[in-house]
Order: C-alpha cells, then sequence, then structure tokens
C-alpha cells in the first residue's frame, strides 16, 4: 500500500494546484492520498474531484498549525466533514493572525536591508491568511540571494534568526478536538523535525494522546533511516496508528516526491488501515 498522507498545495504553501496534485500523485503510484494544507481545508473539494475521477485513493486531510511549550507543533488530521462549522472556525481563527505576522516579516527584512519582502512574499501567497514563511524563503530565492529555502530558514525565518516573528497558533487540545469533533483522527506530524530533548518528545507525545491524539507521523518527507525506527519505538509505546508522507511540497524543493517516502517500518499499526 502506497499511501501518502501528507502534501501541499497552492492552498497554503504549495506550488502546484490540488488537481496538479492529485495527478502527480497517481502518476508516482500512490493508491491513497491525502492533501494536508496549513490550516486551510478549501483545497480539498478540487482535490476529492480530481482523485476519484482518476480512481486514486483519497482522504481529507488538514495539517493545523499549535503551539507547545513556545514551540510551533503540526498535528495533522484526516478522515473528518470538511463542512464541520466547528473546525472551519477554528481554522480560521489560527488563519487569521497570518497576515499581520508576515507584515511584521516584511518590517524585519526592510530593516535588514531586503525591500518589499511582504508584497515579494504575497505574490507566491494566494491570499493574506495562507502567508507563511515559506513565501518568504520563496522570494529570496527567486531575488538570487540564496540558492534553496532552506539556506533562507537557516539565515533569516527559523527562531533565534532575525526575520523570526515569535507567533500563538491553536492549542493542542483544541486542534485535536476540532478533528475529532468533525468525525476525524489527529496524528502528530513529523515529530523528528521539533526542537526538543528525547524527555521532551516523550512529555509532547503523552500530552498529545492524552489530548485524544491517536496517530503519530513515522515517516515523514526526507528523513534518515534511523530517525523511522525511532519513531516506530514511540508509536508503539504509546500505541499509536503510524503515518507515513511525503510533505511535498514543490518539484524542485521538496525533498521526496509524492509516494517516495520510505516505507513504514515493520510491526506498526498503520494508520490507513484504521481510517473513518
Ligand atoms: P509557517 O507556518 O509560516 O511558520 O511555515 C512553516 C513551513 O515552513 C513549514 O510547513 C515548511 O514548509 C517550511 N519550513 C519550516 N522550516 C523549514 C526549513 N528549515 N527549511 C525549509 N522549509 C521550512
Ligand atoms: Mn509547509
Ligand atoms: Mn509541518
Ligand atoms: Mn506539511
Amino acid at each position: 500500500m502506497n499511501a501518502d498522507l501528507h502534501s501541499h498545495s497552492t492552498v497554503s504553501d504549495g506550488v502546484l494546484g490540488p488537481e496538479e496534485l492529485a495527478l502527480r500523485a497517481f502518476r508516482n503510484g500512490v493508491d491513497l492520498w491525502a492533501l494536508t494544507d496549513h490550516d486551510d481545508t478549501s483545497g480539498l473539494d478540487l482535490a476529492r474531484a480530481a482523485a476519484e475521477e482518476l480512481g486514486l485513493g483519497w482522504v481529507s486531510g488538514v495539517e493545523i498549525s499549535v503551539t507547545w511549550r513556545g514551540q510551533a507543533v503540526h498535528v495533522l488530521g484526516y478522515g473528518f466533514d470538511p463542512q464541520d462549522v466547528t473546525l472551519e472556525a477554528g481554522l480560521c481563527a489560527v488563519r487569521a493572525g497570518r497576515a499581520e505576522r508576515a507584515k511584521r516579516i516584511g518590517a524585519l527584512f526592510e530593516d535588514l536591508g531586503i525591500r518589499d519582502a511582504y508584497a515579494g512574499a504575497m505574490r507566491f501567497a494566494p491570499n493574506p491568511d495562507s502567508i507563511g514563511r515559506t513565501h518568504f524563503a520563496r522570494l529570496l530565492v527567486e531575488r538570487g540571494l540564496f540558492r534553496d529555502l532552506q539556506s533562507v530558514f537557516d539565515a533569516y525565518l527559523k527562531p533565534g534568526r532575525p526575520a523570526y516573528v515569535p507567533h500563538t497558533w491553536a492549542e493542542m487540545g483544541a486542534a485535536v478536538q476540532w478533528i475529532r469533533g468533525a468525525g476525524g483522527v489527529a496524528v502528530l506530524a513529523h515529530p523528528m523535525r521539533y526542537r526538543l530533548s528525547g524527555a521532551e518528545l516523550l512529555e509532547l507525545c503523552a500530552q498529545f494522546v492524552d489530548c485524544g491524539g491517536t496517530g503519530i507521523e513515522v515517516v515523514s518527507g526526507p528523513q534518515r533511516p534511523q530517525y523511522a525506527s525511532a519513531m516506530a519505538k514511540i508509536a508503539r509505546h504509546f500505541d499509536l496508528d503510524a503515518s507515513r508522507g511525503s510533505d511535498f511540497h514543490a518539484p524542485l524543493e521538496s525533498g521526496v516526491d509524492l509516494g517516495r517516502a520510505q516505507p513504514l517500518p515493520d510491526g506498526l499499526r498503520p494508520l490507513w488501515e484504521r481510517l473513518p
């Protein structure tokens, strides 16, 4: 089963539209696909229609930005009703802070001598509510200041770097409840990407389970094989369903293409066998 349950379209910070993504997933041999735009489900209608047309397995998805102990953590939701009003109200509130944050990022870049960054980044964003750090990174790469997104994040956009603007996203418990209330399941995204000690990661997982989370992304994007083994251990320890996704954003940017992330390690309960 080639499941790819993590990808981004132009609705958030990807560069392909939902329909182009569906086609790419299909061509890459994906059996079950989820579009998981940041804090936004407005691409799901197009994604579902395209997947149905292609005969590609599809499940509703979203990636919600959460703040846990002062740091951004991502919670993936699957199999929910995209029309659910409480979920939509929650996502709307999360998105609402993005425009203001982006203006502040733009102002910091201005001080750093990088002109018109907000307006420039907005050209890459579908609307002010969806603008994020990736759009600024694309702008600086386009201007020839850096060779890839990672370098821009490292120089300017990561916590502690000069164009980083701290932001408070949703509470973890709220995000999980929005997903579950809409009939879906909540999965902790890319646990190896947070700046947490081993003990803190276990605390995060324990709290996630307390909140009602039932899954963990054991394979996410390009990662070293030993990460999957470490995350598999955590999945077993907390009895979580295991998920897999490419976290695909763009053909020339993403380290791994749709459907091409490494397989799940053995001895886990794959999320796709238990989706609502
Ligand atoms: P935001 O929600 O605006 O804070 O942006 C988060 C997004 O930025 C993530 O979903 C990634 O797409 C991207 N991102 C975060 N860190 C990095 C990094 N170190 N290198 C490249 N992209 C990153
Ligand atoms: Mn992203
Ligand atoms: Mn993420
Ligand atoms: Mn993602």
